[in-house]
């Protein structure tokens, strides 16, 4: 049976970098706090937290001083930094750099547009860090809608610029924006920028391509991932023996029976050493059977 890992699945250069500063912290010293999961990955979480980093929520950051805090890729609202400022909190900012030209796009056009006549629409997951970010750069006026069934949200009235969060399906965007087309009045703008990030984007022809060369396939990644739920989506349109995992031990070893290939692949969230232990573990369990027979 060939096991095989997607070479191009793992960490993209945002998560990359947001953890090598947190190690880098980690190895000067000191207290580390990280504003929220460092990455929608339990496993990485932990292997961090075991280092040292201390992932907290919104309501301990505000009772902090004089600490240290780190801000994950997902970048946070401008009233993060303020509360900082307020507090003595050092920041170290791992804001993915296409997250921040996104929040600073979203501040010049809410700031440039009459704010009466035209709406910020973000085509994103209400809630998401991320999405909160966003919504910060307009005082938080801007309209969320998470797909087009939200489109009533919107007063098509009003010149319109939408927006998206990174990690979106530009299929789903691009019908939204059809459908926006469609409603928008006469005499109203409306501005669409297609925002959604390449590293999540350019990775599906590749992701389905080899999830349509495997028999079996493991979707390895958090639960909570959005470019892990967009990417799994994606192959299981080409595949549908394919099953989402976040840990080694939610493999279940009966689906390899009569499999000849498997795949292993995962989100821009997944550490590749996780992949290699669903690979280890797989192998394992394959040499035990042909021991036994
Ligand atoms: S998916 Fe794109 S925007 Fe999000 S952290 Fe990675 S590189 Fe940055």
């Amino acid at each position: 049976m060939k096991v095989e890992i997607d070479s191009n699945s793992g960490f993209c250069f945002g998560v990359v970098t947001a953890i090598r500063k947190a190690e880098e912290e980690l190895e000067l010293g000191g207290e580390l706090y990280c504003l929220g999961d460092i990455v929608h990955n339990g496993k990485e979480v932990d292997r961090l937290e075991k280092c040292g980093l201390k992932t907290i929520g919104h309501e301990e950051f505000c009772s902090l001083k004089n600490s240290k805090v780190l801000l994950r890729a997902h970048g946070e609202p401008p009233a993060t930094y303020q509360k900082a400022k307020e507090n003595g909190i050092t920041i170290i900012d791992a804001t993915c750099p296409v997250v921040l030209n996104l929040q600073k796009n979203i501040k010049k056009a809410y700031e440039e547009g009459n704010t009466k006549d035209t709406q910020i629409v973000i085509y994103g997951k209400i809630g998401h860090a991320e999405v909160n970010g966003l919504v910060g750069q307009t005082d938080g006026s801007a309209v969320v809608i998470e797909s087009a069934d939200d489109l009533h949200k919107i007063d098509f009235s009003k010149n319109i610029k939408l927006f998206s969060q990174t990690t979106k399906s530009i299929e789903k965007f691009n019908d939204i924006v059809e459908k926006i087309k469609e409603r928008v009045a006469d005499g109203s703008k409306f501005e669409y920028n297609d925002t959604i990030c390449r590293q999540v984007a350019n990775r599906i022809p590749k992701i389905v391509n080899f999830a349509s060369q495997h028999d079996l396939v493991f979707f390895v990644s958090g639960k909570k991932s959005s470019n892990g739920k967009v990417l799994f989506d994606e192959c299981r349109k080409v595949n549908n023996n394919i099953y989402l995992i976040s840990d080694i031990d939610e493999l279940d070893f009966s689906l390899l029976k009569g499999v000849a290939s498997v795949g292993i692949c995962g989100a821009t969230s997944t550490p590749k050493w996780l992949m290699e232990d669903v690979k280890s573990l797989i192998e394992e369990h394959i040499l035990k059977k042909d021991n036994l027979e």
